[in-house]
């Protein structure tokens, strides 16, 4: 049986440093998971040809890889600029709303398209641009602008993030710039959508609606990236499919001390409700420039990696960065060390959701006896030598809840025979999916899977291989668990 292979996945984000077919190839053959679209810099033009080569890329390696569209909600920027302006201490800008609003004399004008800025933010607030680089502090409101005082000096470019900590920004969780771009990510076929500054389960809830009406079986990541949103996590959890601890805005918008508990505590949680989750942002931020990652990323990485994220995320370090290769390589290698420290046996949390029943999430979503009997698959081949659990699926359901518990040391070989589900399954912790064909006598669909596990060398002979299977008897569907032999 092959057990060593890494169980934390990979999510890199596209840009001009990957989106080549060549390296796209490259970044996919070297393991990468799954592939993010940030549409804060995409049109639809690129996301449709970005997504053609994916899908090729894929083809060619025999890798299909799953899309995310991270679309960006209530996302508030700087308007566009030619030049950049140079912001020392001291200096006195203001902030406006209306780009044709008179400019005073002397003082830089710099346009936000946040049409309540100045309603929202009080005199003495803070005003942070381009991820905290650039810290303004409100001297003085009139009815047009917001005066301030340059306090952390930096250079302003063309439509720059701005973060108002501790301010409940009054905007659409999804915009009319969101909705367009999901619309054509339906049409594109995209995977996964991640929403960004989810605030509260309504804000999941609206896109789910969108998806229905535009017919999309699309899974939802909520991103977490202020307050609110750890205020309310456990329900925009369990109305999510998936969930981005983005530590980008997090760090700015929370105290950055409360970071590290914050990432473990989501994860915890996460993993007790089922759900994958992804840890993102400045994970190998200096090996956009440098080829070997600073030993504080180095232990930064290790940390998610212990903590168990379904996914650690590269972001700058695979749009622009130099090194986007090495970066998966750097991943890869700190995750398999890390993983190999790790106990045999259910290392996650989520049986203690199974044992507590928390709400009624166990009873409507699964069928308890089912988990129950996944689980004791799962056991069985943890205590048996060079054994793995066999699960076949239409929905992707059994092997993400079975992935939730950690089983480390019995590898879960999943398979599909929906390109889709096959996809989605690729974000979670230690799945291992095949596609397949499933044969009119189940015996078959069994002895297809095995030989694949064999071809692509994965079990070999004497391997037990536990296999979790159902029947219809009498009309009831009856799970079963077999214990096989590679012959
Ligand atoms: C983040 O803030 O960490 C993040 C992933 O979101 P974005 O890239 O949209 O800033």
């Amino acid at each position: 049986m092959r057990t060593s292979y890494r169980h934390t996945k990979i999510t890199f984000t596209l840009g001009p440093a990957t989106c080549e077919p060549a390296m796209l190839e490259e970044v996919i053959r070297s393991g990468a998971d799954v592939c993010r679209l940030n549409m804060a810099h995409a049109d639809h033009d690129w996301v449709r040809t970005m997504v053609a080569r994916v899908r090729a890329a894929g083809a060619k390696v025999g890798r299909d890889i799953p899309i995310m569209m991270d679309v960006k909600g209530p996302e508030i920027r700087t308007g566009a600029r030619t030049e950049p302006l140079e912001l020392k201490t001291g200096d006195v800008v203001d902030m406006i709303v209306d780009p044709d609003a008179p400019a005073s004399e002397g003082i830089p004008a710099i346009p936000v398209n946040y049409p309540l800025l100045v309603r929202d933010v009080p005199e003495g607030g803070l005003v942070l641009v381009d991820n905290g680089l650039i810290q303004l502090r409100v001297t003085e409101k009139t009815k047009e602008r917001l005066r301030c005082r340059v306090e952390q000096p930096g250079r302003l470019g063309s439509r720059r993030h701005v973060n108002l900590p501790g301010i409940h920004v009054e905007l659409p969780s999804l915009t009319e710039k969101d909705r367009n771009d999901v619309r054509c990510g339906v049409e594109c076929g995209i995977d996964f959508f991640a929403l960004s500054f989810v605030r509260s389960s309504s804000d999941i809830d609206t896109l789910r609606s969108f998806l229905s009406e535009l017919g999309s079986r699309a899974r939802i990541i909520a991103k977490i990236e202020d307050q609110s949103a750890i205020n309310n996590l456990m329900d925009i959890i369990d109305a999510a499919d998936a969930l981005m601890v983005a530590r980008g805005d997090l760090g700015i918008e929370v105290p950055y001390e409360s970071l590290p508990l914050i990432q473990k505590n989501a994860i915890k949680l996460a993993m007790t409700a089922w759900k994958p989750v992804i840890v993102a942002t400045h994970m190998l931020e200096s090996m956009i420039e440098n080829p070997v990652p600073t030993r504080a990323e180095v232990t930064d990485v290790s940390n998610a990696v212990l903590e168990l994220t379904d996914s650690i995320m590269l972001s700058g370090e695979t749009t622009t960065g130099k090194h986007p290769l090495k970066c998966i390589e750097v991943m890869t290698r700190i995750a398999k060390k890390m993983e190999g420290s790790l106990p045999v046996g259910f290392i996650g949390h989520a049986r203690a959701k199974l044992d507590a029943n928390r709400g009624a999430m166990a009873h409507t979503v699964f069928d308890v006896a089912k988990i129950q009997i996944l689980h004791a698959a799962a056991n069985l081949a943890l205590t048996l030598d060079n054994a793995a659990v066999i699960v076949f699926t239409r929905n992707g359901d059994l092997p993400r809840v079975l992935a939730s518990s950690r089983p480390h040391g019995a590898p879960v070989f999943a398979f599909t025979e929906d390109p889709v589900i096959l996809r989605r399954m690729r974000l979670s912790w230690g799945v291992i999916p095949f596609l397949l064909p499933f044969q009119e006598k189940q015996v078959d669909t069994i002895h297809a899977a095995i030989e694949c596990l064999k071809k692509e060398g994965w079990a070999g002979y004497g391997d037990h291989l536990v296999i979790m299977t159902n029947a219809i008897l009498d009309g009831q569907i009856i799970d079963s668990v077999h214990l096989h032999r590679v012959e």
